[in-house]
């Protein structure tokens, strides 16, 4: 029977670990890991995400420090905030939501992220470590969505060695840091995109899937061959009719119901890779004061 892999369950579980870890950290060093949360402008979305995020970090014994900025700040204002908290020693973690608004560069405000203080993973010290293969995955602060990947796919207790994986989107925030992840567990990796050509075949050669492309439903229940493990990080909004009437619906990048019938497990959308995501950012953020006690 297929496997439904229950993202929330496992990120409850790894924020149970985190917060006994916090606990454990307060008692040693009478301090907890400090966030930064910066949030630029109203969209509603980033609103919603700033707020989980907030709450989650709360629940598990991390001190948010939020900085809401209107619309208009400058990516000077932006980068001079940057700046203070890169120096501010109760701060651990900084995370700056995006979308920024169009007139600041967001690449520009990711680099000028203190590397150590890097809750997202996305700067390009870190994004380098993750790719040399000596690094030891304990003290990387790693892109928060890959590594939730990672975590459910290895929960599965499967050997992943030689595994031929197929990762579908080349984004430098999930497609390519899942890559070098599955890389490093010693799979085969594929990394399609919307050049690929004969996408449906280069799946259904893959024992694992990830797919992260924004499409809704694209991976068909064909694309999926017996036994294959399914993950998929798509968050679409589509709407359908019920009862007559127009509503919203979340459904990722694979057709779950089709797909379901072949996987050995897959996720669902939403459950699945979402949860993982905000637990793998309070998990950065404490390894990043692990770090900090270090040095
Ligand atoms: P991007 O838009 O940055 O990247 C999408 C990738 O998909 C690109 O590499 C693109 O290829 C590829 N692609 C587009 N169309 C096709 C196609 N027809 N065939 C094959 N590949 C295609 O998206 P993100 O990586 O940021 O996000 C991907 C999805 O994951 C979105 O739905 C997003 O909402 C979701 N997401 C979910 C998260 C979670 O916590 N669950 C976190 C982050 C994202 P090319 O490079 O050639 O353009």
């Amino acid at each position: 029977m297929t496997k439904l892999i229950n993202g929330k369950e496992i990120a409850q579980n790894l924020r149970n670990e985190l917060k006994k870890e916090i606990d454990n950290l307060r008692s040693k060093t009478g301090k907890v890991p400090g966030l930064a949360v910066v949030q630029v402008g109203n969209v509603a979305a980033s609103s919603v995400y700033v707020k989980a995020k907030t709450k989650s970090a709360e629940e598990v014994g991390i001190k948010v420090i939020d900085h809401h900025l209107k619309e208009e700040t400058s990516e000077k204002e932006l980068l001079q905030l940057v700046m203070k908290l890169n120096k501010q020693v109760n701060v651990n973690g900084i995370l700056v939501q995006l979308p920024l608004p169009n007139h600041i560069n967001e690449q520009i405000i990711l680099d000028s992220i203190h590397p150590d203080k890097d809750a997202d993973g996305f700067h390009p010290l870190n994004v380098g470590k993750l790719s040399i293969a000596s690094h030891n995955d304990e003290n990387l602060l790693i892109p928060c969505t890959p590594y939730g990947c990672l975590i459910m796919l290895k929960g599965l207790g499967i050997n992943l060695a030689g595994k031929n994986a197929v990762v579908i989107g080349r984004s430098n925030i999930v497609g390519k840091p899942m890559a070098q992840l599955l890389l490093k567990e010693s799979c085969t990796v594929i990394i399609a995109h919307s050049k690929t050509q004969n996408l449906q075949e280069v799946c259904q050669n893959a024992d694992i899937i990830v797919a992260a492309v924004g499409r809704p439903e694209m991976v068909k229940g064909n694309w999926v061959k017996n036994g294959t493990v399914v993950i998929d990080v798509g968050i679409n909004r589509i709407e359908v009719k019920i009862n007559g009437e127009n509503k919203n619906k979340l459904v990722g990048d694979v057709d779950f119901k089709e797909a379901a019938k072949n996987a050995f497990a897959i996720t669902p959308v939403p459950g699945g890779v979402g949860p993982m995501t905000i637990a793998c950012l309070l998990r950065n953020t404490t390894i990043a004061f692990k770090n900090a006690q270090k040095n």
